[in-house]
């Protein structure tokens, strides 16, 4: 590390602090939460779409009529027409003041039984926008998606889609965001036209009618047309003011936008779409660029944050492998905290202290694969061959620094595997621990049940499905699944664990992490247990729903 002005950090490249600091100024990075079908796949298109990064929508996602994904070992997730795997978008956009920003876009898995890796996903934005279908409001996994930001204290930007289609009142629709998460809604814009007749929105900043017109299909930018107040009386009649009327009742009633309540995760601007006509989807990305928060560093496990411009570090989030047959390998994702990355870096990965070698970086677009030189705070890096990356691990340069772990989510579903083939025990072992590192599922042992039998342990059960795939197709030691009759797991101290595995209908196995976990049958259990021996401490983990 070299420092030419004093308290200015240079990187040995001789990118100085300045120039990361820019760099990090133009990114956003954030992710997109809903429920399935709320239209999170038709937005991403639209949001690249009006970016110009695609002419034709329908390029990203491989679902069921759209491109097809190489991806072999998720042909379940075609055939489901879900998302499992997780893809990072990269793309440039243009501010309203000309400025040119780059935006990260992190897709997360749609499923509920995923919200592990949606967990995880969630570590690495700095915002998050809330999709929303207008028909049907707050859907039950965007409860638990929102609960998730909220934990983390992202800020939230709502979106109500599919505002061309027959739905609800949009004030019916604030009052629910209120009262059902507390978020305070604070509309940019507002509908013009109800529900199924969207006309246009009412921009509440500038007071201008934003008129849209139908493209055939949507599947080329709508054109807009800005009109003033008066000309906006003349083209959209009652429409224009009735939508004026709820707008001034917002305004007396404080839901104006607020810079500090919105970064504090306390109040949401809110935007009205239809993602598959492309309406509002630009001023989506005007309010990403103008209202979102940069990536601003990150806090490390002494509690010191480590600013954007220090030298490089990052965290890896996701570790994904099997996602083409042609390269049987693993990706690991990794958020880039702070300073510049070249492809080529030799980093240091902080869990063993060996260096490693990024020669082999990439960024992923979508499902294809393309070489990354460069990337700078709120970047996601693609490193390949990481075999010794987990989620969680920091790499850094020059600079030590430790991220804090991501936590792991408290497992409901449990289940012994065996393989199926005895001669096959040492890729069994190979395939359970790969699984275990890569968070596919988390892995519980114990002496009684020996080693050949380990305790898978998921947050949903179809995350069993995805293991015992892998393991047959991609790890040629196809298993067999026993459930087990467990449905909670809290963390116990090492010297209580022989007390309590001595409980009926109660286990104790240790998880690869090394916590040694308690399973009980039931909650009731669990609580008749607290109850009985208060002085024993069972402590929760992160739960995935809202119980
Ligand atoms: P995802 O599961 O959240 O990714 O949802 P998709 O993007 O796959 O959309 C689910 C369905 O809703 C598809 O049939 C879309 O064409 C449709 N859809 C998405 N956005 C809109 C919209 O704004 N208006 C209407 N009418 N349909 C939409």
């Amino acid at each position: 590390m070299s420092n030419s002005v004093p308290g200015v950090w240079t990187a040995p490249d001789g990118t100085t602090a300045d120039r990361i600091s820019a760099q990090a100024r133009r990114r956003r990075t954030f992710a997109v939460i809903s429920h399935p079908d709320a239209g999170k796949s038709t937005l991403t298109e639209a949001l690249v779409l009006h970016a110009r990064v695609i002419t034709e929508a329908g390029a990203i996602h491989g679902k069921a009529g759209r491109r097809s994904t190489v991806s072999d070992w998720m042909e379940m997730e075609k055939a489901r027409g879900i998302s499992i795997t997780s893809t990072a978008l990269q793309f440039p956009y243009r501010a309203p003041d000309g400025s040119e920003c780059v935006i990260n876009l992190l897709d997360t898995p749609g499923h509920a039984d995923f919200s592990e890796d949606t967990y995880r996903v969630l570590t690495a934005v700095d915002c998050a926008v809330m999709l929303i279908d207008a028909a049907k409001g707050l859907e039950p996994q965007t409860l638990k998606l929102f609960q998730v930001c909220k934990h983390r204290g992202i800020p939230i930007i709502t979106v109500v889609n599919k505002w061309d289609r027959p739905g609800r009142h949009a004030l019916e629709l604030m009052d629910e965001i209120q009262a059902r998460i507390g978020l305070r809604p604070t509309p940019l814009t507002w509908p013009v036209g109800i529900a199924g007749d969207f006309k246009g929105v009412l921009d509440r900043r500038t007071g201008m009618f934003i008129r849209f017109t139908r493209t055939a299909g949507g599947a080329t930018a709508a054109p807009e047309e800005h009109l003033t107040p008066e000309r906006a009386h003349e083209a959209a009649g009652i429409d224009w003011d009735t939508a004026v009327e709820e707008s001034e009742l917002l305004e007396a009633d404080g839901a104006d936008y607020d810079p500090e309540t919105f970064l504090g995760g306390t109040a949401t601007p809110v935007l009205f779409t239809s993602a598959a006509l492309n309406f509002g989807v630009n001023q989506l990305l005007d309010v990403l660029v103008q209202l979102a928060p940069p990536p601003s560093g990150q806090v490390d496990i002494d509690g010191n944050r480590r600013s954007p411009e220090a030298p490089f570090s990052a965290f890896v989030f996701k570790v994904q492998a099997g996602m083409d047959s042609a390269h049987r390998d693993r990706i690991a994702y990794a958020r880039v905290c702070s300073g510049t990355f070249q492809r080529g870096d030799v980093l240091t990965h902080a869990a063993t202290g060996k260096p490693f070698v990024t020669k082999y970086a990439q960024s992923v677009f979508g499902q294809q694969r393309t070489t990354l030189d460069s990337a700078w705070p709120g970047d996601v890096i693609g490193l390949a061959n990481a075999a010794a990356l987990r989620p969680g691990d920091t790499l850094f340069r020059d600079v030590p620094v430790h991220y804090p772990p991501i936590p792991s989510f408290s497992p409901e579903h449990f289940a012994v595997a065996r393989g199926k083939d005895p001669s096959k025990h040492k890729q069994f072992r190979r395939g359970i621990e790969q699984l275990s590192q890569e968070g596919v599922v988390q892995v519980l042992r114990s002496d009684r049940r020996g080693d050949q039998s380990p305790v898978l342990a998921a947050v949903g059960p179809m995350q069993f499905e995805v293991a015992s795939h892998r393991m047959a197709a991609e790890l040629s030691a196809p298993i067999q699944l026993e459930p087990l009759p467990y449905q909670v797991a809290r963390a116990v101290d090492p010297e209580d664990a022989d007390f309590v595995g001595r409980q009926p209908s109660a286990e104790v196995l240790t998880r690869s992490d090394g916590v040694m976990l308690a399973l009980f049958s039931t909650k009731w259990r669990l609580e008749g247990f607290q109850r009985d021996h208060p002085k024993v401490v069972l402590r929760s983990l992160v739960a995935a729903g809202d119980d």
